[in-house]
């Protein structure tokens, strides 16, 4: 099947709100070309180095909205500030501090979504909920930052149900901060995660393939 064919049957099952992000790392400008041509935006990539080439490939389609997925290095902030327009995995206060000061040297705002642990998990960055509930007054009150929603990654060792009882945590606590946005849901539990209210999913391989460039 192609990344078209994919496509369709994929958006056939989103409700509305429901926003599909193509998460395109490790795959070429040209499937990223295809899925804009029929009039997908929004595309997502982890890895700085590797989403600077493709996007200067990809300069003619100037609608095209970048999301930033992978766990974000100190060192890659301007960078990343410079070349999208949301940032899903912000996992600390001093990155968040960063992101405020850059984005203001910058003069750009970005549409940012806080990383949150439900479950303890050694492979995956993110704030703890307690944490985040601590240093709410303090994020909140950062410039240039708009803070669009929640994001959450289950473990991998969660059944599907679960999951889905983590994608109704996040989905909660979003509501209970004031937040619109939850970014949850993957290839493998995307029905889940939008049964629980996701209002962003990110695919990956089930768009694209599994076969990666590299
Ligand atoms: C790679 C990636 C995805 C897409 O994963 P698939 O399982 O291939 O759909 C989604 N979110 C993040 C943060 C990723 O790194």
């Amino acid at each position: 099947m192609t990344e078209i064919a994919r496509i369709n049957e994929i958006m056939d099952c989103l409700p509305s709100g429901v926003n599909l992000l193509a998460v395109s790392k490790g795959h070429s400008p040209q499937s990223i070309r295809n899925l804009a041509n029929h009039g997908q935006l929004d595309f997502g990539e982890s890895r700085l180095q590797e989403a600077i080439p493709k996007k200067n490939n990809l300069k003619d389609l100037d609608q095209l909205r970048w999301h930033f997925v992978g766990k974000l290095q100190k060192n890659k902030v301007r960078g990343v500030i410079k070349a999208f327009d949301f940032i899903h995995s912000v996992d600390s206060v001093s990155l968040l501090e960063r992101i405020s000061r850059i984005s203001q040297e910058e003069n750009k705002v970005l549409s940012i979504f806080i990383q949150v642990k439900f479950k303890e998990d050694p492979s995956k960055g993110g704030f703890l909920k307690q944490d985040l509930l601590n240093n709410w007054s303090k994020i909140i009150s950062l410039k240039n930052i708009h803070l669009t929603g929640l994001m959450a990654i289950p473990p991998i060792t969660l059944d599907l149900n679960q999951r889905k009882d983590l994608f109704c945590e996040c989905r909660n606590l979003a509501n209970h901060l004031g937040l619109k946005d939850c970014s949850m849901g993957m290839s493998d539990d995307w029905k889940e995660a939008i049964e629980e209210g996701a209002t962003w999913i990110r695919l990956g391989s089930l768009l694209f393939g599994n076969l990666r460039l590299n």
